[in-house]
């Protein structure tokens, strides 16, 4: 699905013409319905996909795999979606095709939207209406203007109502009544998203009106848009009655996400229990869990713990309100970081290959530092000594370690507490930071400060020989003792013992081994502890 080889060879013989046709005929079809279906599309595409070989049906093939992501998409995984999506952007680039280019840029608007980053999706929406010609289809001309509303919409940028009504104007030049619908409904939705109820209320009212005229029942996603727009007007009776027919079992189930649903009955729980209709209000939020139960709809149902605190408050029972409520932060607190973790992964994915490698770099970069100190951590000392020192390495002149520990420093944690023992090493990192010379040894990789665990640190130095490394470890220590520690730890000293030692001529031998090196300078680490603390310890001294 995701190899994008154009070398295939093309097919010979008469009859070329009208499969090119043909398939393009189908990929533009579904390209216009799949904003709409979602039953059997998937399927559809890849027989497209499968059937457009050649080079002259290179872009007929990307984009039938395109709407394929798009579906990926609806199903949840946005991390494939936007992998397949990225490397479909990055050929249109490359040779040049806007169409194409314009297509996946808004897929990835709403890969984007979904991951919950408004920025990054508002800018590959504004380029999806950049790229589109007058010559494309209005289908899509309004899909993707209606996708650049949303997202400014969504970013909190209120000039998405001007874009609104260019889309609808496009809808009735059309005379397509179910984009219509769709932009009414998004319109509203995004108007009271913004607390501009009073704009919202005759949009809401004309998407009502309209369904009527078509003889097209409002789902229950319309009916919540309807609903909220009146809870926000504080019209809480005639938003009930918005909200009633959504009740009926065929529209309830009509949904296929389960999400309409559950957010509706959330809806109508809300607007219940400020008429004061509490056993319904109740009765609407166990429907309403219930459902978020049997679809997994982690986000709602946090939601409903809130509105569960409400309702206990609402009838006095102010114990259980509160215990309710500290559910619902602690679920909330856990599913943003979920869900934050979940979209850092979904964009590492995506970015894997494609123009953004920087993107992976600062991930990769990220996972080699200690959050506490932004020191590089034990995982870069490892592939950077095991680089240096490794078989096969690159001779350097000299490697050499310098192990820092603080001494006594379970002593400042007991007297004034962790965050006083985190300061500490916070400091002591910018000191050790400062005692890396300035690299004369490019070609090799330079010296660099990291930090062990706890309160070890080390310096690797490269190109530098063992009386070079033991002057400066000596000139860090006196600069550790010295420092200003009275604002931090009173009376109480800061100071560190180190353990130096190197090789010269570096040759992959046993006594070279990253591990040999760093068992050396622990060993003096030890000796100098043993001996009193606060010195630099080295071989032969
Ligand atoms: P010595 O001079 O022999 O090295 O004594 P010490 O007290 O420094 O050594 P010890 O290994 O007994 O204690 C190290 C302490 O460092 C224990 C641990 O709680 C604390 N520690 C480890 N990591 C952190 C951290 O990230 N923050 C803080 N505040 N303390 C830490
Ligand atoms: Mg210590
Ligand atoms: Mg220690």
């Amino acid at each position: 699905m995701s190899s994008l080889s154009v070398v295939d060879a093309e097919l010979p013989g008469p009859g070329r013409n009208d499969l090119v046709r043909r398939l393009t005929a189908q990929v533009a079809e579904l390209e216009a319905l799949s904003r709409f279906t979602v039953e059997g599309i998937a399927e559809r595409a890849e027989r497209v996909a499968a059937e457009a070989e050649g080079p002259d049906l290179t872009e007929v093939r990307l984009r039938a795999q395109l709407v394929g992501a798009d579906m990926v998409r609806c199903q949840g995984d946005h991390a494939e979606a936007g992998r397949i999506a990225q490397e479909i952007r990055r050929w249109a680039t490359e040779q040049q095709r806007p169409f194409l280019r314009a297509r996946s840029a808004y897929v990835l608007a709403a890969i984007f939207q979904e991951l919950g980053d408004s920025a990054t999706a508002l800018e590959h929406a504004v380029e999806a209406v950049d790229l589109m010609d007058d010559g494309a289809p209005p289908e899509l001309r309004i899909d993707h203007s209606l996708r650049l509303a949303d997202c400014l919409g969504q970013h909190g940028d209120t000039s998405a109502s001007l874009r609104y009504a260019d889309v609808l104007a496009l809808t009735h030049e059309l005379g397509d009544v179910h984009r219509e619908l769709v932009v009414l409904n998004n319109w509203a939705y995004i108007e009271s998203l913004l607390g501009r109820f009073d704009e919202a209320l005759p949009i809401a009212q004309k998407l009502e009106v309209r369904s009527t005229e078509l003889g097209e029942a409002l789902g229950v996603g319309r009916l919540d848009t309807l609903g909220r727009v009146l809870i926000g007007l504080g019209r809480l009776a005639d938003a009930e009655a918005v909200l009633l027919p959504g009740l009926s079992p065929e529209r309830l189930e009509s949904s296929t996400d389960g999400d309409a649903g559950a957010d509706f009955l959330l809806t109508l729980a809300e607007v219940r229990r400020r008429l004061g209709r509490l056993p319904e209000a109740r009765q609407a939020l166990d429907d309403c869990v219930v459902r978020c139960d049997r679809h997994g709809l982690t986000a709602i149902r946090v939601r409903a713990r809130q509105e569960q605190a409400e309702l206990h408050a609402a009838l006095g029972d102010h114990r259980t309100a509160f215990t309710e409520h500290k559910l619902f932060h602690e679920q909330l607190m856990q599913l943003q970081s979920t869900q934050r973790d979940a979209r850092a992964r979904a964009i590492q994915a995506m970015y894997e290959t494609g123009e953004a490698r920087r993107q992976s770099r600062r991930y990769r970069e990220l996972s080699l530092r200690d959050p506490l100190t932004g020191l590089y951590n034990r995982r870069h000392i490892d592939e950077q000594l095991a680089r240096l020192l490794g078989p096969g390495s690159l001779p350097a002149a000299s490697v050499s370690v310098a192990l820092v520990d603080l001494d006594h420093f379970k002593r400042i944690n007991d007297t004034f507490g962790h965050d006083v023992g985190d300061t500490v090493l916070r400091r002591v990192a910018v000191l050790l930071q400062s005692a890396v010379p300035a690299d004369g040894a490019r070609a090799l990789g330079g010296s660099f400060a990291a930090r062990m665990g706890g309160e070890e640190f080390l310096l690797v130095l490269v190109d530098t020989p063992a009386e070079r490394a033991v002057a400066l470890a000596e000139e860090l220590r006196s600069t550790i003792s010295g420092h200003p520690w009275a604002a931090v730890t009173g009376d109480l000293p800061v100071t560190a013992s180190i353990g130096v030692t190197g090789v010269t001529g570096v040759t992959a031998s046993t006594d070279q081994t990253p591990a040999a090196l760093l068992g050396r300078a622990d060993a003096l680490l030890y000796r100098a502890k043993a001996s009193g603390r606060d010195r630099v310890l080295t071989d032969n001294g």
